[in-house]
C-alpha cells in the first residue's frame, strides 16, 4: 500500500513539478492521502501584487490539545541542466538504495516521512487524544511573500493553536541523527555609499577620490568582532559581499563607490541594536573626511532560539532510532521556522542535507524510513497518556 510507505510518497511527490511557484500536483496529492486518512484539509492560495499566486495547504485530525503541527514545503528549486543528472529530476527513480529526484530531501522526502509516520501512528491509535496538523506551503524557495507566513496568520484567524511544530527541513549534515536546528539566527543586510568628486587623476586637487574612503569605512566595521557567541550561537559574523566602483577608465577619479555586507547575527542581537552599533563604527571610521550614506533593508530574520527541553519527545525518539544524540544548532540560512516561532515553539529535523539543491539530489530509501520511524516515535511520546 502506497500510503505508509515512505518512499512511495516520495516518489509521488517528487513526480509532480512543483518547481515554485506551480503546485504541480503535490498539494493536491497530499490533501487526497491525508483526506482519505480523516484529516479535514483545506487548500487556501495566497496572492499579492507583484509576486505569482501560491496554494497552500493545512490539514488537521482531531481537535484537542496537545497539539503537534508537522510543517514544510512542497517546491523545490528548479533542477538546472537536467542532461547533467543521472535521472530525470522528476521520474523518482531509484538505484543502488538511493531515491534520486528534485526535492528527495529538500523536502518532499521530509513529507512523506511526515505523511508515513502520520499515518503509521494513526492506524495503531485513531482515537488518540489531541490533534496532528501539517502545514505545508508551495513558497519557501521564493519570495516566501505567499506561503508560510500567511498560512500561519490564516490559521489563526479561524481558532487555530498549536502546541509544538517540527519542520522537516533537512538539518543533517552527514547522517541520521546529527543535529536538531533549535534556533536560527538573523540576517541583515546593510548598503554603503561614499561620495567623492569625479576628476582626472592627474589633477587629484580638484577631485575627491571615495575608494580611500570606502576602504577605511569597511576596515571599520569589521575592526572588532561583534561578539564572541552565546550558548547556543557562533558569533555574529559581517561579510562584505561586493564593492563596486564601476570605472572602465584609468584616468578618471570615479565619483562613487558602493558596497554591501550582511550579517548573520546571534541573539545577542536586534536588527536595530545591530544597525545602531554598525551605524556607530562607520561614524568614527569616517571622522570628518568621508562623505557616505548608509542604508539597512528591513528584515524579517531576527535571531529567535526555542528552549530544546520541550522538545524531548523528538530528541528520545532519535536516539532510540540512531543511537546517537544529535547536536542542538543555530547553523545555517534562516528558514520558514522564523515565522513559526511566532505561532509556537519550533524545531527543526529531516533528512541528511547534503545534496539539496544540487544535480543528482537524492536520499538513501533506508533513511526515508528511519526519518519515518524517528517521527513515529515522536508522535507516539507526545501523544502518550502519561503527562509529560
Ligand atoms: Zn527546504
Amino acid at each position: 500500500m502506497i500510503a505508509a510507505s515512505p518512499l512511495g510518497l516520495a516518489q509521488a511527490l517528487i513526480r509532480c513539478p512543483s518547481v515554485t511557484p506551480e503546485e504541480g500536483g503535490a498539494l493536491r496529492f497530499i490533501a487526497q492521502v491525508l483526506g482519505d486518512a480523516g484529516f479535514e484539509a483545506h487548500r487556501p492560495v495566497f496572492s499579492a501584487e507583484g509576486t505569482p499566486d501560491i496554494e497552500n495547504l493545512y490539514a488537521r485530525f482531531g481537535v484537542g490539545h496537545p497539539y503537534l503541527l508537522f510543517a514544510g514545503h512542497t517546491d523545490v528549486v528548479p533542477p538546472g541542466d537536467e542532461t547533467r543528472w543521472r535521472h530525470d529530476p522528476f521520474a523518482g527513480a531509484v538505484e543502488s538504495g538511493e531515491l534520486f529526484g528534485r526535492g528527495a530531501v529538500d523536502m518532499k522526502g521530509g513529507v512523506a516521512c511526515m505523511m508515513a509516520a502520520a499515518l503509521r501512528f494513526l492506524a495503531d491509535r485513531p482515537d488518540f487524544a489531541g490533534s496532528l496538523g501539517f502545514l505545508i506551503t508551495g513558497d519557501e524557495e521564493g519570495p516566501a511573500v505567499n506561503g508560510t507566513v500567511k498560512l500561519l496568520e490564516w490559521a489563526r484567524g479561524r481558532g487555530e493553536r498549536f502546541d509544538h511544530c517540527i519542520l522537516g527541513e533537512p538539518t543533517n549534515p552527514q547522517a541520521l541523527g546529527d543535529m536538531i536546528k533549535i534556533g536560527r539566527r538573523g540576517s541583515l543586510t546593510g548598503r554603503l555609499t561614499v561620495h567623492g568628486k569625479q576628476g582626472h587623476v592627474a589633477y587629484p586637487q580638484l577631485a575627491e577620490n571615495p575608494i580611500g574612503g570606502m576602504v577605511r569605512l569597511l576596515a571599520g566595521l569589521e575592526a572588532e568582532p561583534l561578539d564572541a557567541g552565546t550558548a547556543h550561537f557562533d558569533a555574529s559574523n559581517l561579510e562584505v559581499t561586493t564593492v563596486d566602483v564601476g570605472n572602465a577608465a584609468t584616468n578618471v577619479i570615479p565619483m562613487e563607490a558602493r558596497a554591501t555586507f550582511n550579517i548573520r547575527f546571534n541573539d545577542l542581537w536586534s536588527p536595530q541594536a545591530l544597525e545602531d552599533e554598525l551605524r556607530r563604527r562607520l561614524r568614527e571610521a569616517a571622522g570628518n573626511t568621508v562623505r557616505y550614506t548608509a542604508e539597512f533593508e528591513p528584515t524579517n530574520a531576527v535571531a529567535f532560539l526555542t528552549a530544546p527541553d520541550s522538545f524531548g519527545f523528538l530528541i528520545e525518539a532519535i536516539e532510540l532510532e540512531t543511537g546517537r544524540r544529535p547536536a542542538l544548532s543555530t547553523s545555517g540560512g534562516t528558514s520558514d521556522a522564523r515565522f513559526i516561532k511566532d505561532h509556537c515553539p519550533v524545531v527543526e529535523f529531516g533528512l541528511v542535507g547534503q545534496t539539496m539543491h544540487q544535480v543528482d539530489e537524492r536520499v538513501a530509501v533506508a533513511d526515508l524510513e528511519r526519518l519515518t520511524a524517528i517521527y513515529q516515535g515522536a508522535l507516539e511520546r507526545y501523544f502518550s497518556d502519561d503527562p509529560q
